[in-house]
């Protein structure tokens, strides 16, 4: 729970009252309590937004509330503007100072005529504001663009430097001006501050430990793209509260860990990563379309892409804990690789090729290795180079070793050599700034290396998603238990587990009830907060005993997915507590294919990983197999000697046909009569992460 009751957001406006319709441009709030947001609230001008955020004050600290209030303008200006202005660096002079000189009421302000004033006073009237947003009325002191325009301040706040796309607060008017709302936005904050005097703290320049924080957002920082049905204000303040509501009491510590006395800070600027924590699912993620029967495996696997998404924050890890993690944000070289030109054989280098013919060149004093600051050779000569070595100025072109004769002083050797021959360009591997590594990508030891050869030690990947896997019916016991006549020994957790691990999931063993939907509720209850998904397998069908697709059913969100694919039966997808279940056959056969095709992206998609597809191999099969139309076949199958072979027996039960396996056979949905030598589609359990 976040240390804040109760998180406000408000997208401040610098103009004049926008009428009651809603619309976009205009004042928004977001209220969001423990990640529930309430609709956003349409506040048409500045001083109704006022009344509203003092009455919602009073109205939390009335029931004991702590409340957090954002505003999406910069609490402060750049460095020194604060102490011209009014001889103090405090930033509450400065809002003080423009409580005292705006004049607002909902048709017109006098923002224009003040900016103009404070120019003449501080910067010969060419600045440090400016542009007029009057059409019709030049104002003295208040260049209209940017051709007369000098600043004696900095142009932008070091928060402003470090988020990107962020505007100036000196431009007062044009598209995505903030100036206009800072000075609007002051006298406003500076009243709240007195009205709730000792019981609000200004974040970053008091200690947010009173009943109420007023802290300074910028919304684009975080939050992503509107959904089509919603003004891009309303959507910002909404889910920006959210995301701030669901921080830890440790996060929240870390993003008010700021120093910024005089100028201010953005919330979460430099920790996005905290702020971004992605949506939770939706309860209905799986819901088919009505009327549908059978979906094809490509239908299938469509829908689960479209409908999941990541649903995991990021975390810093050193490349050491990177292999396998996926990667959450692009990253990009610190360096170029090679960083400078260098020698790649052992050898001697000079300036320039050399013609057919014999050479002789002068030899300089000493050598470069691998490791040496680069050094300069006098014009005409050569020098000793060792493959890696930073080619020193005056050199660029390496004739080998091999190929040339020492006279006393002299190098002898026989042209021609090309200028440039056996050198490494800087950056011909990877320039600096290049992205090393794509967000979505599962980390190999390969991408390890090429970060720690770009000079990145770190790298932000999401948390690991972690899975539940329960097994049921009343017939499983587990290996190493005494079974009685009639029961069988568990294969499909231990499997599972297995094959989570490979996919680089945190498997989570939520043991085995028997056919009883009281205690698979328990277990799944039990469950929550300890997994992000979950493996069951049995009891997915629509039978008697089917306890797992009639518990999903009963809390109303499941979807049986009849896709056509065999081995497989129902595919039982739903929510349970915020987790994905999806309720896998019980067969092992079946079990094992539903997972690698189906469950697998999906978990990965879920783990922040790019929609894997397993890429096959057409090779010519090793056995006979005719197949009716309507379902896509998954064979067991292994390649020996160019050939791919198939299990002699397709039943389900078979385990040791999977065992037996290194790959599948993938047969397509149409009619298929399959001729030793015919091309057939092969799937190694490699390409499905899997050994
Ligand atoms: P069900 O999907 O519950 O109808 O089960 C189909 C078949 O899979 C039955 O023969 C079950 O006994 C078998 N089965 C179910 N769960 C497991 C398991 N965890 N390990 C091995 N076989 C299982
Ligand atoms: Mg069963």
């Amino acid at each position: 729970m976040s240390a804040f009751d109760t998180i406000v957001m408000v997208d401040w406006s610098g103009g004049n009252d926008t009428g009651p319709t809603p619309r976009k441009d205009a004042i928004w709030a977001g209220v969001s309590r423990g990640g529930v947001s309430d609709a956003p609230v349409y506040l048409r001008n500045r001083s109704e937004a006022e009344l509203w955020i003092a009455t919602l004050i009073d109205a939390e600290l009335a029931q004991g509330h702590r409340v957090m209030v954002g505003f999406d303008f910069p609490f402060g200006y750049p460095a020194d503007f604060a102490g011209a202005l009014t001889g103090s660096s405090d930033p509450f002079a400065v809002w003080d100072w423009f409580e005292a000189r705006v004049e607002d009421a909902p048709k017109a302000n006098n923002r224009f005529d003040l900016a103009g004033e404070i120019n003449l006073g501080l910067g010969g009237g060419q600045g440090p504001f400016w542009a007029n947003g009057l059409p019709n009325r030049d104002i003295t002191g208040l260049p209209r663009t940017k051709s007369d325009y000098t600043n004696p301040f900095a142009e932008k706040r070091a928060a402003e430097l470090l988020a990107k796309g962020s505007f100036t607060c000196w431009q007062l008017a044009g598209a995505g001006a903030v100036g206009s709302q800072v000075v609007m936005g002051l006298p406003v904050l500076s009243r709240l501050r007195a009205r709730f005097a000792g019981r609000v703290a200004v974040w970053p320049f008091e200690t947010p430990d009173a009943p109420v924080a007023f802290v300074e957002v910028w919304p684009s920082l975080t939050v992503g793209p509107a959904p089509d049905d919603m003004i891009k204000d309303a959507w910002q303040v909404q889910e920006l509260a959210r995301q701030v509501s669901v921080l830890t009491p440790a996060e929240l510590a870390q993003v008010f860990d700021v120093q910024a006395p005089e100028e201010g800070w953005i919330l979460g600027l430099g920790v996005e990563h905290l702020l971004k924590a992605p949506p939770p699912l939706r309860n209905d993620c799986f819901a088919l379309p009505p009327g549908v029967h059978w979906t094809p495996v490509d239908d299938a696997l469509e829908r689960l892409r479209a409908r999941l998404h990541p649903v995991l924050p990021a975390e810093e890890v050193g490349l050491g804990e990177a292999l396998g993690r996926i990667a959450a944000a692009d990253v990009r070289a610190q360096r170029a690789n090679p960083p400078l030109p260098n020698t790649a054989v052992d050898g001697y280098g000079f300036a320039g090729g050399r013609a057919a013919g014999a050479h002789a060149l002068p030899l300089a004093e000493g050598r470069a290795a691998a490791g040496d600051a680069p050094g300069s050779l006098p014009a005409g000569h050569a020098i000793r180079v060792l493959t890696g070595a930073a080619l020193p100025a005056g050199v660029d072109t390496v004739v080998l070793q091999e190929d040339v004769t020492i006279v006393g002083d002299t190098l002898r050797f026989n042209g021609p050599v090309k200028q440039g021959a056996n050198t490494r360009k800087a950056g011909e591997d990877v320039t600096a700034g290049a992205v090393t590594l794509a967000a979505g990508r599962r980390i190999t030891a390969a991408d390890i290396a090429l970060l720690a050869a770009t000079g990145t030690a770190s790298v932000l990947v999401h948390k690991q998603l972690r899975v539940g896997v329960l097994s049921t019916g009343d017939e499983i016991v587990e290996a190493g238990q005494i079974a009685a006549e009639g029961q069988i020994f568990d294969a499909n957790r231990p499997m599972l587990l297995g094959l989570l691990a490979q996919f680089g999931h945190r498997g989570v063993d939520l043991g085995h009830v028997g056919d009883d939907r009281e205690a698979l509720r328990t277990r799944l209850d039990a469950a929550q907060g300890e997994v992000d998904a979950i493996l069951t397998s049995g009891g997915a069908s629509a039978g008697d005993e089917d306890h797992v697709s009639a518990l999903l059913s009963e809390a109303g969100a499941l979807d049986l997915w009849r896709i056509a694919v065999k081995p497989g039966r129902p595919l039982a997808l739903g929510m349970w507590q915020g987790a994905p279940v999806f309720g896998l056959p019980g067969n092992p056969v079946a079990a094992m294919v539903c997972t690698l095709i189906f469950a697998r992206p999906a978990l990965a998609r879920l783990a922040g990983q790019d929609w894997p597809v397993p890429q096959g191999f057409d090779v010519p099969a090793d056995f006979s197999k005719r197949k009716k139309p309507g379902r896509r076949e998954y064979l067991r199958a292994r390649m020996r000697d160019g050939r791919v072979q198939v299990f002699a027996s397709e039943g389900s039960g078979r385990i040791s046909g999977l065992s037996w396996a290194e790959g599948l056979v993938e047969l397509p949905d149409a009619a298929a009569d399959v001729q030793p030598g015919d091309l057939v589609r092969y799937i190694p359990y490699g390409s499905f992460g899997v050994t």
